[in-house]
């Protein structure tokens, strides 16, 4: 069986033909493969050799291409090609693992190198003509769509517990909805919590941010929910308002911090490992919510993006879908500028506190007016 692909014809193929002058076998693996399968868009590109990480990077420097060595002690190197980042990780399989992190044996057989991955659907490699190898028999998920584990669910749990968040990820980007979650790895995950409670905040905050950037991971976070894993990773999260928020925005391009103001939980900021910026994002959507502010006046305040989900969060609490006007207005108010500048004032007021208080009088009267009044009624105010 053969898989076909624009990816496939691409800069990767010089990569292939690099590892393939030094005599190594080389394939395309995981996600770049799976998604060609599932008629998907192939987001990165990861390939797998029995060269040796060393080698990787002599041949890839022989041919003039930049080499990062991004994880070489886990047999990691990126090869960039034309600007393009290709991760070239030598076969492998772990010797030992804590639930973390794991040593690792580089070894020159695509079978052991198939075991150590998670789920069945990630475990199919593609040689340069696209030609599938599939040494696990992972190739019968892929029109099921069924997102399950490499043999023994709980085996592959305990050597990392990453695997729990990447089960309800790929389940809610891949899964059949019809079919649900694979039993034996749901129970594997629900007795398994405890797994979760090693994982770095970096690692869990990298997986939830994928997992809420679905088009929908309203059944996943449900299901999350039930199993407890939800709770252990964001204790006071919830599910629910979840499905009609996704059902509100209506096809809208999915943001995850949207799905995350809804969820909630305590100090999440923590649990996610959140940057400043996202959490001044976070703040803003509760600010607009709070005051019920509406979308122009939010996005003046705020910015236009955080104003659409502060309003298709208000407007999910009533069932409603949202139209586009939602964005139209808050392109408008996020244009908006304050027609009267602290300079156009001052001969009327001292400069300080005085001056700051006139120029707050006269921006409420400005929005209260809708932003209708005009530079010269507003200065004809200042002067009274
Ligand atoms: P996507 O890019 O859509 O998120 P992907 O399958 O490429 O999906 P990556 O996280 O980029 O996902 O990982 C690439 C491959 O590496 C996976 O397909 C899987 O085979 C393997 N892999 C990654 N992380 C793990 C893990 N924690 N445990 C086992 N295998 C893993
Ligand atoms: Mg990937």
């Amino acid at each position: 069986m053969k898989i076909e692909g624009d990816w496939l014809n691409g800069a990767v193929q010089q990569v292939f033909g690099l590892l393939e002058s030094g005599d190594h076998r080389v394939f395309a693996v995981g996600g770049c493969v799976r998604n060609s399968l599932m008629g998907v868009p192939v987001n990165d590109i990861d390939l797998a050799t029995d060269a040796l990480p060393e080698q990787v990077v002599t041949l890839g420097q022989a041919a003039g291409l930049k080499v990062v060595p991004t994880g070489i002690e886990h047999g990691t190197v990126t090869v960039v090609v034309d600007g393009q980042g290709f991760e070239v990780t030598t076969f492998r399989h772990d010797v030992e693992t804590d639930g973390r992190r794991a040593v690792v044996a580089f070894s020159d057989n695509i079978e052991t190198d198939a075991k150590r991955r998670d789920f069945t659907v990630n475990a199919l490699y593609a040689d340069r003509t696209g030609e599938i190898f599939d040494p696990l028999g992972g190739l019968a998920d892929i029109p099921e769509r069924r997102i399950r584990f490499i043999d023994d669910a709980e085996a592959r749990i305990r050597e990392d517990g990453l695997r729990i968040l990447r089960f309800f990820r790929f389940y809610a980007a891949y899964g059949n909805p019809e079919a649900g979650l694979d039993a034996d790895g749901l129970s594997a995950c629900a007795s398994n919590l405890a797994m979760l409670d090693d994982l770095s905040a970096e690692r869990i905050g990298a997986e939830v941010r994928k997992l809420l950037g679905v088009s929908d991971p309203a059944p996943a976070v449900s299901s999350m929910e039930t199993s407890g894993v939800l709770a252990q990773i964001m204790p006071g999260a919830v599910a629910g308002p979840l499905a009609p928020l996704v059902h509100t925005e209506n096809g809208r391009q999915s943001r995850w911090i949207r799905r995350l103001a809804v969820i909630g939980g305590r100090a999440v900021s923590d649990r996610l490992r959140l940057s400043k910026q996202e959490m001044k994002a976070l703040d803003a959507i509760a600010v607009i919510l709070e005051d019920g502010l509406n979308p122009k006046l939010a996005a003046y305040r705020f910015e236009a993006d955080r104003a659409v989900d502060a309003e298709l969060i208000k407007r999910s609490m009533s069932g409603m879908i949202a139209d586009d006007q939602i964005e139209q207005l808050a392109d408008k108010g996020a244009a908006l500028e304050m027609p009267v500048k602290a300079k156009m004032v001052m001969k009327h007021v001292s400069p300080g506190p005085e001056l700051g208080a006139l120029l707050k009088r006269l921006e409420d009267e400005w929005i209260a007016s809708d932003f209708k009044l005009t530079k010269a009624e507003l200065l004809e105010i200042a002067a009274r």
